[in-house]
């Protein structure tokens, strides 16, 4: 992911057609496991000597964005339907021991959530640097977009029957606002991001398609269509 520069959308017609790669991993409710990569598989490089200046060069610049342009981006979202979005209370990095609770538990490590009681987005810094070298820097964009869809369902009073399916409407979320975001040209797809998310999204599926557990997530090919669809079609269709 870049920041300014040219914009180049071959992300759709490669998300639209989706729904392979079966990897496995997990994600858990609350403050459990969230987009989690256990998949090996190679970072493609991403081939940009372009998007220079501010944003997307760095790990911490690539987390500031996704924060910044996600938060935004619902933000204008809230706003054409009249209403105001709540921006997070709190944005922690944090090491993997030591992470803030959430309603009296213990943050994980390996891991991002979304505390509903704080309003706060967590991530174990050390696992986001890992998915970041392993599987590139979408993987930072897909996890925080991610967590963020989870605080819009707070305030949109979501109500799920099952876990999954608040999981895959994060899933959509995320790809909804990327989606969104890469076309309106904040943001610009390299080389290899659409590859690169698509082998997250598969990492982080469950193994089996467990779809009443309060853990589910959905399977590889669940969160990819759920994030595909959000890409192609935009927050409304999710
Ligand atoms: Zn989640």
């Amino acid at each position: 992911m870049g920041h300014d520069g040219a914009v180049l959308s071959r992300l759709l017609p490669a998300l639209a057609a989706l729904a392979l790669a079966v990897l496995t991993a997990g994600c858990g409710g609350g403050p459990a496991r969230d987009p989690a990569a256990e998949g090996s598989p190679e970072r493609s490089a991403s081939a940009t000597p372009a998007a220079s200046e501010a944003g997307g060069e760095t790990f911490e610049s690539d987390v500031e964005l996704a924060r910044s342009l996600g938060e935004d981006f619902w933000r204008r979202r809230f706003e054409a339907d009249g209403l105001r979005y709540e921006p997070l209370r709190d944005f922690i990095a944090y090491q993997p021991l030591k992470g803030p609770a959430c309603a009296g538990e213990p943050a994980l490590p390996n891991n991002a959530f979304y505390c509903p009681e704080g309003h706060f987005v967590a991530f174990d810094e050390r696992w986001m640097r890992e998915m970041n070298d392993r599987l590139g820097d979408a993987s930072i964009y897909l996890i925080i977009l991610h967590e963020i869809g989870h605080a819009v369902q707070a305030q949109t009073m979501s109500d799920f029957r099952l876990n999954v399916e608040r999981e895959l409407q994060a899933d959509c979320y995320a790809g909804g606002a990327l989606g969104t975001l890469v076309s309106a040209g904040a943001l610009n797809a390299e080389e290899g991001d659409e590859e690169e998310l698509l082998i997250n999204l598969a990492s982080a599926g469950d193994p089996s398609d467990a779809w009443w557990r309060p853990d589910a997530h959905g399977t590889a090919g669940q969160r990819q269509q759920a994030f595909a669809g959000g890409y192609n079609q935009g927050v409304d269709s999710c």
